[in-house]
């Protein structure tokens, strides 16, 4: 790393204690920021990356709801205004278990430069809760979601903040944080959250956009090469939103989804993940991944122990969640034959994982990158608010992939310009900063 960038990578451990998911997700920034500081002195003059690192606005909040036992529960609630050069704080609310400040930061920081690489003018924003939904009732998600928009209301807007899903926030979830929204303010103002059910505001393709966008953006990756997904065999990670949709696309193209996963274990189905029995389970059912195997039969095999990583594929398509790619499991994908790895989720692979990508040959694609088809089809959200219309699904998803092909094409153009030919970790980072940093300079010290 170059050496201012070590200073500045220092005070960001300093001033964020104990924030390890942040860390990693800055570090992986900086490592690639060395050609451009190189190039642009007027980004260290106006300590640029500095600013940065630092959200302009953090916001912690006291959640309490009542369960269906009429028992009292606190959680804590977050949003983290990252950065509102490129436009109004855009990015999701994540309601899991494991959300604390370093991890709504991690995600904070990637939005503002997967915003950016989209080409849309959105800035950066992260939120959510400790919140547990697994296991709870409609009645008590939407007594949460109630609770944590009467706080948090204040904060947003379609002008200023404007939240959407991720995980454990879906469409059920927007609908009750949304109607709270409403009754507060007394305006239906559409566009101050995305991921809105179709009748009332939402865009078509948002629930497909983030799995049809990865693989809109892998199929950039294979035609570079000059191949396809035809007769490809497919590992897809995770068997949520993201997941089942990417499926859906890799299918649509030709090639096989060999496994999915959740958090009790994968399943191996070697004629093809079936779509629509894993849509029933998931969203019908709110099931497993043993009630796939049982329901299904055939050849599906559900395993607690190991990992997805360990079933051969060509392309590896990491979508559950942050670091859930080890330096083994890359390993194992290197040695198994694996050509292409491109995250669907936020961090998937750790930086191990990536390290060894890069020496066993492998073209590798971030998150940040791949999976912006997400938020920048809620930004076509926002435009269809914004003039009250609504655009059919043909040309939604016309748009989505032209959006797609324009972010592969911009990580190789800017890998090429500084040094990197063919590193879209390089491409992306660069490329999505870049355009923050100019415009943070154009905005002057703020
Ligand atoms: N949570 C998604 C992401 O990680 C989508 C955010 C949005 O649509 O605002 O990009």
């Amino acid at each position: 790393m170059d050496e201012q960038l070590v200073d500045i990578f220092d005070e960001v451990i300093a001033r964020n204690p104990g924030e390890t998911e942040f860390h990693q997700a800055v570090r992986e920034v900086l490592e690639s920021l060395g050609p451009v500081v190189a190039k642009h002195p007027e980004y260290a003059h106006g300590e640029v990356i500095r600013r940065l690192c630092e959200p302009e606005r953090q916001i912690i909040f006291r959640v309490p709801w009542m369960d269906d036992d009429a028992r009292v529960q606190v959680n804590r609630g977050f949003r983290v205004e990252f950065n509102s050069a490129l436009g109004p704080y855009k990015g999701g609310l994540r309601f899991h278990p494991s959300v604390y400040l370093g991890i709504v930061k991690f995600l904070g920081f990637e939005q503002i430069f997967k915003n950016s690489l989209t080409g849309l003018p959105i800035g950066g924003g992260k939120g959510g809760s400790d919140f547990d939904p697994k296991g709870r009732t409609d009645a008590e998600v939407m007594r949460f979601c109630q609770s944590f928009m009467t706080e948090l209301y204040r904060h947003l807007g379609e002008y200023t903040d404007v939240p959407a899903g991720d995980i454990g926030v879906g469409g059920r979830e927007i609908g009750y944080l949304f109607g709270q929204y409403k009754r507060i303010t007394n305006r239906y103002e559409s566009g101050v959250l995305t991921g809105k059910g179709l009748g009332w505001g939402g865009s078509q393709v948002r629930t497909e956009a983030t799995g049809y966008g990865t693989v809109f953006f892998v199929r950039e990756m294979l035609a570079a090469s000059g191949s396809s997904f035809e007769g490809k065999k497919v590992v897809v990670s995770g068997s949520g939103n993201v997941a089942i949709f990417a499926i859906d696309k890799v299918h649509e193209l030709g090639g096989t989804v060999v496994a999915c996963s959740d958090s009790n274990g994968y399943v191996v189905d070697p004629a093809g993940i079936d779509l629509e029995l894993l849509k029933q389970i998931k969203n019908g059912q709110r099931g497993r991944m043993t009630d796939y195997v049982q329901q299904r039969g055939g050849q599906a095999k559900h395993f607690e122990e190991g990992s997805i990583w360990d079933v051969p594929c060509d392309i590896a398509l990491p979508c559950a969640t942050q670091n859930e790619l080890n330096g083994a499991d890359a390993q194992t994908l290197a040695s198994n034959g694996c050509e292409i790895v491109a995250e669907g989720a936020n961090m998937p692979s750790t930086p191990d994982a990536i390290r060894i990508f890069g020496e066993a040959g492998m073209r590798f694609a971030p998150g940040k990158a791949v999976n912006a088809g997400g938020v920048a089809t809620s930004a076509l959200e926002m435009q269809q608010n914004a003039s009250r219309d609504t655009w059919s699904f043909e040309y939604t998803e016309q748009r989505l992939s032209e959006i797609m092909t324009s972010i592969h094409h911009r990580c190789l153009v800017t890998a090429d310009t500084y040094g990197a030919p063919g590193n879209y970790v390089a491409g992306a980072n660069i490329a999505g900063f870049t355009q923050v940093a100019e415009a943070m300079l154009s905005q002057g010290v703020i």
